[in-house]
């Protein structure tokens, strides 16, 4: 089979490997029909990650798909349905896994897709992917959605739910202001945020074609450099942006909460004295995916969630390594992959 191989910083390429096969009774292969970056791919095509210097790797770890195959020990699932799969490899049923903790799985750790980190999963933007305990790890597509616009579902996407919802739990009228910066996190967050938090949210950003989308998507949009409230509830930091995390930092009423989910590869230095005198709690660390992805779903079937709006352009799946590799690759590039004949 093909699958897309990071070479080098602005160097991407189809190379023809084995194709992965059910090796434990619980795995699944799933074929994709669509997949996408994450955010974090973008920062590594650039060579501004430590795993733009590992290629090559195969590429991706976003993408829904169809059950082509299934293990004895896959029971949830049958040949034809249509997924969406998490980004992490996790078994479902450690003391992690069993507290909603899939990324911090005890057997496998930072196990993903798509990054030379521990094992070889493949990646999403190859025509199979093995997926072991696919019981838990994939969810099941609601009938009559679209699957291309949710090919982040299993994991920038479901961002979107995990840095707001639990949140706002208890708080009336919630306020929740959204730092945008890697591409697509801020968008999906502005997404729940307004739709399923119904929280009076405001998108920070300075990249007008991304503040057109939370416009749209009913965000009250702000200049990022410009002057910042600071009584929001709720602060989710996207920014990838020590100066931005700053101003999110700060940004927070008194005991609010800042989630942070940009990738910061450098020690930066947080101003301690303002956060111990309004009393902040800050997250900061990978998403979860899996636990999130189920509502996710549920709010695009009924229309309270719109995805399609954050895609910023869908490409024919020969087109990956041009259109990655182009300084135009847009926020939300989606690949179509064509069924098996
Ligand atoms: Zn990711
Ligand atoms: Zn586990």
């Amino acid at each position: 089979m093909r699958t897309v191989m990071f070479v080098a910083p602005w160097q991407l390429r189809f190379d023809e490997v084995d194709a992965p096969a059910i090796t434990e009774p619980g795995d699944a292969l799933v074929r994709p029909l669509a997949a996408t970056t994450c955010d974090l791919d973008h920062h590594v095509i650039a060579g501004k990650t430590p795993f733009s210097g590992f290629g090559p790797f195969p590429l991706g770890h976003e993408c829904v798909g169809t059950v082509v195959e299934v293990g004895p020990g896959c029971t949830q699932f049958t040949v034809g349905d249509v997924v969406g799969v998490a980004w992490h490899i996790a078994c479902g049923t450690c003391a992690q896994c069993r507290i909603g903790h899939p990324a911090r799985c005890v057997e496998h750790g930072d196990a993903q897709y798509g990054l030379p980190v521990n094992g070889q999963w493949g990646g999403t933007f190859s025509e199979l992917i093995r997926v072991p305990y696919a019981d838990y790890n994939l969810a099941l597509l609601p009938a009559g959605v679209d699957p291309v616009h949710l090919a982040s579902v299993g994991d920038n996407f479901a961002l979107g739910w995990e840095t707001t919802m639990p949140s706002i739990e208890g708080i009336p009228d919630p306020r929740i202001a959204v730092f945008g910066g890697t591409g697509s996190i801020g968008l999906y967050v502005a997404d729940v945020a307004v739709h399923c938090a119904k929280a009076q949210t405001v998108y920070y950003d300075d990249d007008p074609v991304r503040m057109a989308v939370a416009e749209k998507l009913g965000a009250e949009v702000r200049d990022i450099n410009g002057r910042i409230a600071n009584d929001f509830h709720v602060a989710v930091d996207a920014s990838c942006d020590p100066e931005k995390l700053r101003k999110a930092l700060v940004s927070v009423v008194p005991e609010g909460r800042v989630n942070s989910v940009g990738i910061y590869f450098q020690d930066v230095e947080l101003p301690l004295l303002a956060l111990y005198q309004r009393g902040v709690t800050f997250h900061n660390g990978k998403g979860m995916a899996r636990p999130a992805m189920t509502p996710i779903l549920e709010h695009v079937a009924n229309g309270t969630l719109h995805p399609e709006l954050v895609t910023s352009g869908v490409y024919d799946w020969d087109q990956i390594p041009e259109v990655l590799t182009s300084p135009h690759a847009g926020h939300k590039p989606i690949f179509t992959l064509p069924p098996q004949a």
